[in-house]
């Protein structure tokens, strides 16, 4: 594990202290101070003013009871959750969750990455996160329409598209934000599209904003390569997950000229060597609902392993892109060992920290989450801006406003990365560009 400078100790006592048992929000607020002592040592005020204790400490968490009724007529109560962690940027911005191993714990995680997150994309939001411990699988349409509504019947009171605007993320897609926007737009009497991103296109949602994530991390592996004089076309790659994000990380890896030879779900790893079949997995997933394993039945020459991990498949590119702590320090090791050359992370937090360690001192590319897959968040800024502007953009404008982000993102974190003498180490240089600007904005505002 990586000291934190002996300046920041203190903080980070308290949040151990005020967030027991929290361990992946210990874990990020970790890896973040693990960068920021160069920072502390150069501008001392920061701590004189309190802004890092600050920083650690959501402005509101909210918890509620979301009770909703199954199609055999049995009474369920989730809990949801929204955290709105830090709005010195703009309004609160970041997904909602449904997946069971939700706590307050994972949902402050995913908020506290979000606040730097959407600071490096250079836009005017905010950031938070929020969710429910609600298990989407194997519920009926009728089942998750209702548990939508009921969570939003709780949500909208808190929510406005100058206060509060969440997205998707697991277990949150195109479908439970049309039946969570209805609700709203129902309770409300308003049409206020500005209030959720991830709409539909046909009311108010912007094209590339399903696709941005995992199209987004891919333009930050290229921008990665290309400082290495070397381009995606020719590579193999390994993208964790099935869902929106590996998804679509496969489609722009393909289009760029890459080979995705591995996908997974939960229920295991799915190889394809001749290079998976796009439209075969978007069948599976996105009409049909069914799990990766169909694909080996479906597909000669591809095998499904419900265990082993993944990463145990040699590449060059590895793209976690499921979930947090998915890819450990003994995965790292066996990437390396393989020859990776680059790993960006389309997930949050998806490497632990001793991974991220591996890859760092074998000089591997290693684009961390709060910045590789900042697409998702910034296009969904640009589905605010056209929705306030009552326009839509072309696929093809917003598909360029998103590629010259990531090129932005990319080369704020390389540059910062060098000014503070660690050339290449694209997590600090992340994690110091995003709270510059954060912390710089909550100091204009004093002390609130
Ligand atoms: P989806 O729900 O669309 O897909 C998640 C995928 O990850 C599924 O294939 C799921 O498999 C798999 N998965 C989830 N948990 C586990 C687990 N414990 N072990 C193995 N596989 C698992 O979610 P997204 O694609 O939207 O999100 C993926 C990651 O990207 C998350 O970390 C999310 O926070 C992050 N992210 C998403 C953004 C977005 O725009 N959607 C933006 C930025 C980050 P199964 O179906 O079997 O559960």
């Amino acid at each position: 594990m990586v000291a934190i400078d002996e300046k920041l100790e203190g903080v980070y006592a308290t949040v151990l202290h005020r967030s027991p048992g929290e361990l992946e929000f210990h874990q990020a607020v970790r890896e973040v101070f693990e960068s920021l002592g160069l920072v502390v040592a150069k501008n001392p005020s920061y701590l004189a003013e309190g802004l890092l204790e600050r920083i650690c400490e959501p402005e509101r968490q909210i918890i509620f009871r979301v009770p909703w009724t199954d199609d055999k007529g049995q009474v369920h109560v989730n809990r949801g959750f929204r955290v709105e962690f830090n709005s010195a940027l703009g309004p609160y911005k970041g997904g909602l969750r449904f997946h069971p191993s939700v706590n307050l714990g994972i949902i402050k995680f995913l908020g506290f990455e979000q606040i730097f997150k959407n600071s490096l994309t250079g836009m005017p939001i905010g950031g938070g996160k929020g969710g429910s411990d609600f298990d989407p699988k194997g519920r009926s349409e009728g089942e998750i329409m209702r548990f939508c509504q009921s969570f939003m019947t709780e949500l909208y009171r808190h929510l406005g598209e100058h206060t509060d605007v969440p997205a998707g993320d697991i277990g949150v897609g195109g479908r439970e934000i049309g039946y969570m926007f209805g609700q709203y737009k129902r309770i409300t009497n308003r049409y206020e599209a500005g209030v959720l991103t991830g709409k539909g296109i046909a009311w108010g949602g912007s094209l590339v904003r399903t696709e941005a994530t995992g199209y987004g991390a891919t333009f930050f592996v290229k921008e990665m390569l290309e400082t290495r004089g070397d381009a995606m076309e020719g590579k193999k790659v390994v993208v964790s997950g099935a869902g929106n994000v590996a998804i679509y990380t496969v489609e722009k890896v393909q289009q760029l000229g890459g080979k995705v030879i591995a996908m997974s779900d939960s229920g295991g790893c799915l190889v394809d060597q001749d290079g998976i079949d796009l439209a075969l997995i978007k069948d599976i997933k996105n009409n049909r609902r069914e799990r990766i394993s169909q694909y080996a039945k479906e597909r000669t020459g591809a095998h499904h392993y419900a265990e082993g991990s993944i990463w145990s498949v040699p590449c060059d590119i590895a793209m976690p892109s499921a979930t947090q702590n998915e890819l450990t320090g003994r995965d790292a090791a066996i990437l390396i060992r393989n020859g990776v050359k680059a790993v960006g992370e389309g997930a949050n937090m998806p490497s632990t920290p001793e991974a991220i360690r591996l890859f760092l001192e074998a000089k591997v590319l290693f684009g961390p989450g709060k910045a590789a897959n900042a697409g998702g968040v910034a296009t969904s800024a640009l589905e605010m801006q056209q929705n306030a502007s009552r326009d839509s953009w072309t696929f093809e404008t917003t598909e360029k406003r998103l590629s010259e982000i990531m090129r932005n993102i990319h080369s704020s974190c390389a540059n910062m990365a060098d000014e503070y003498g660690a050339p290449g180490n694209y997590v600090l240089g992340a994690n110091i560009a995003g709270f510059k600007r954060v912390a710089d904005a909550m100091r204009a505002l004093g002390v609130v």
